[in-house]
């Protein structure tokens, strides 16, 4: 049975081995950043205007939903993911598609307007870095690293944009555990490769590792190594409605906690790291010794 801790929007889902996080990687679109946001506005209608240039007789309505259908399912994994099944879809309608890379660039090349429009307020100062972060994210870092938690940042984004943008939400610092994203060899990269790395580097059980994300890959991820796993069932900005079951989906994919953002993010700090239990012992041996 699910319930809120008190007086805040933190759904605890189940009960997972608590107290133990020494190190925590997080997605960053959508868990942290926002300058993205909406990037489904411009991979959507790219893929149904190639798809409808085939032989099929489907209408855009029906194009429209297939692509949505798996443009969904494949958020989280690297863009590369999303284009090969798009160049599958061609095929399967008796098309010849491009490369996948091919697809990936001219995705970019349309998204990248929108990317740079917000990059450049911000560093006119047009726009604050707080309207860009998911709420609350920078001081949850922040508070993170204060207690000496290790930081991994793994996006599905190409890994030079998400450096780049990072640096601009001066987040870049707070992540000494590296910065990973979308490779042009994508068989070298996944976030359950980054994440079987740090296991093995400090020799780790999954309850000492906490992985934060809003998509349904990281999760499911996170759990297949018993990982302690937050969903951030964050609100998308798209105007095909996509992720509005957000929530439901990263419960099924086995997160632990669900948060909408991060604004009770003390209250997340004491659960996950249990300091109900043990401030009181702390308590009495600071008492006794006095
Ligand atoms: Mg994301």
């Amino acid at each position: 049975m699910s319930y809120y801790l008190d007086g805040t929007e933190i759904e605890i889902i189940k009960e997972a081995d608590l107290g133990k996080v020494k190190h925590a990687l997080f997605d960053f679109d959508g868990t942290i950043s926002l300058i993205r946001d909406g990037w489904q506005n411009v991979m959507v209608p790219m893929m149904v205007e190639i798809l409808a240039k085939t032989q099929t007789d489907e209408t855009k309505e029906e194009l429209k939903a297939i692509v949505i259908e798996f443009v969904d399912r494949l958020t989280g994994k690297q863009t590369i993911y999303q284009m090969i099944q798009l160049c599958e879809e061609v095929e399967k309608r008796g098309g010849v598609p491009l490369e996948p890379l091919e697809y990936k660039q001219m995705y970019n090349e349309r998204l990248l307007p929108t990317v740079n429009d917000r990059i450049a307020k911000l560093e006119s100062g047009e726009v604050d870095k707080a309207e860009l972060l998911l709420h609350g994210s920078m001081d949850f870092l922040r508070k993170l690293r204060d207690r000496e938690v290790k930081l991994y940042l793994a996006s599905g984004t190409d890994v030079e944009f998400v450096k780049h943008e990072a640096d601009i939400l001066g987040i870049t610092p707070y992540f000494t555990g590296g910065v990973f994203g979308a490779v042009k060899e994508y068989k070298t990269y996944s976030k359950a490769m980054v994440i079987q790395k740090i296991l093995a580097d400090y020799n780790l059980s999954g309850s000492q590792l906490l992985i934060v994300g809003d998509g349904f890959v990281e999760i499911e991820n996170a759990k297949a190594v018993g990982a302690v796993a937050v969903g951030v069932a964050s609100v998308e900005n798209n105007m095909f409605g996509m992720n509005a079951n957000k929530r439901l989906r990263l419960i099924n994919a086995g997160a632990d906690i669900i948060i909408p953002d991060y604004s009770d993010q003390d209250r997340l700090l004491e659960y996950l790291f249990q300091d109900g239990d043990r401030v009181p012992g702390e308590e009495i041996r600071s008492l006794s010794r006095r």
